[in-house]
């Protein structure tokens, strides 16, 4: 396709990787820069010309920011903590900018600027308040929104590491503490049935094109597993998520895709929770069960290509992730083993050269022509997780 995308990476290289992979087979360069030489993304596409080779250095690093931008016709990331006052700087010197835009990365990675945005966009959210570092605010928090009540840095947040859930005034304190002297809000709790989410690819136009709904199924706030599409008899769920998730990517700026975390409730309503301004753990199922996948079109969306079409072309599919039980690879690698004689299923390992407990090391998805078969495909697999039972 003759451009050459640039990739912010940092979010432990996984999804740098996908979108490399899916640039190869568009023949689209990619320039990736983050810490090491051979991280997962970088494993993935050998530059084809002296002047496209990878750089070694931090998304926090502006000079490397600044010698990325100079090699690509547009730059993308593949995390949203990243130094927005650079990519605000260089956004008119790369020939297609940068995406999704500056402006929507700033409001995003803020989480408590983010349920604002969300908020006056009309978005369906729960209360939510700013609070300050101290016993008596927190307190004032909770006797507006009750307990338990859901405390929240508003930056630098991941996989549930900027939460305390407080659920006894005593515990002010101890979740001060806990989240680090970072800036602090408070959200009410949802007493939610289930965590969905769906994959919204946006064009440089604004067209938006909402990906099928999926169940998200958190283990120690790290995504476990994701069923597509939701297992639900009331098919007006489904309608009225893509509908909140499209609503809210109308409202951001900038091209690609963004995956909407909600909450579905006992009466069918639907809160929206977070958004994250890139592919996202949920939409991994797209690369084997959509038309095109949330990396593809992720591309596609920022190089002003047709987007593709979104929709499931297979009855049933499943994402697991491998996370690391231990420091042992030889159990991410007997788990990758066991699942290859899974009908239907496909593993992705990520090519990190260490494993930790907790660390997403790879992932499987699973295809089925009904969910009864998923089940039974999936069913051996949770059985022999890298660490015990499920
Ligand atoms: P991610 O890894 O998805 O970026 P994060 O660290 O940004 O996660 P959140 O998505 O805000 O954190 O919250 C993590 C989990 O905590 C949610 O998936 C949900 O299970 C729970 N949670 C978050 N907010 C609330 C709330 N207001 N009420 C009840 N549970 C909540
Ligand atoms: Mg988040
Ligand atoms: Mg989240």
């Amino acid at each position: 396709m003759d451009k050459v995308v640039g990739i912010l990476g940092g979010c432990g290289g996984q999804l740098g990787r996908m979108l490399a992979a899916s640039a190869a087979l568009l023949n689209i360069d990619v320039v990736v820069l983050d810490v090491g030489e051979h991280t997962p993304s970088k494993q993935v596409i050998a530059p084809r010309a002296p002047h496209l080779t990878h750089i070694d250095g931090s998304f926090t690093d502006p000079a490397k920011i600044r010698k990325l931008a100079a090699k690509v016709d547009v730059l993308t990331v593949e995390i949203e903590h990243v130094d927005v006052s650079v990519l605000e700087e260089i956004e008119s010197q790369v020939p297609l900018g940068v995406h999704p835009s500056p402006s929507t990365i700033k409001t995003i990675q803020d989480k408590f600027v983010q349920k604002q945005h969300l908020h006056a966009s009309g978005c369906p959210i729960s209360d939510f308040l700013p609070v300050e570092s101290t016993v008596e605010a927190v307190h004032a928090a909770a006797d507006r929104l009750g307990l338990p009540l859901m405390l929240k840095s508003r930056t630098l947040a991941y996989d549930g590491r900027g939460n305390f859930v407080i659920r006894e005034l005593s515990q002010a304190q101890e979740a001060i503490t806990a989240l680090g002297g970072r800036p602090l809000y408070a959200e009410k709790w949802v007493p939610f049935v289930k965590e969905i989410a769906v994959m919204v690819v946006r064009s440089r136009s604004g067209e938006v094109l909402s990906y099928p709904v999926v169940e998200t199924i958190h283990k120690e706030n790290i995504c476990h597993l994701v069923f597509a599409p939701l297992r639900s008899r009331d098919p007006s769920i489904s309608e009225r998520a893509r509908t909140v998730a499209e609503n809210a990517v109308k409202k951001l700026e900038g091209a690609g895709v963004f995956g909407v975390e909600m909450f579905l409730m006992a009466d069918g309503s639907v809160y929206l929770n977070e958004i994250a301004p890139r592919p996202h753990n949920s939409g991994h199922y797209t690369i084997e069960a959509c038309e095109t996948s949330q990396y593809e079109n992720h591309l596609r969306a920022i190089l002003s290509l047709p987007l593709g079409s979104p929709a499931l072309k297979v009855p049933s599919a499943c994402m697991l992730n491998i996370l690391g039980a231990s420091t042992s690879m030889d159990e991410i690698r007997s788990f990758a083993q066991l699942s290859l004689t899974i009908p239907g299923a496909r593993v992705h390992l990520y090519g990190k050269s260490e494993c930790r407990k907790g660390r997403k090391m790879g992932h499987i998805t699973i295809v089925a022509d009904s969910d009864a078969q998923l089940s039974a495909r999936l069913r051996p697999l949770l059985e022999h997780l890298p660490g015990g039972h499920d």
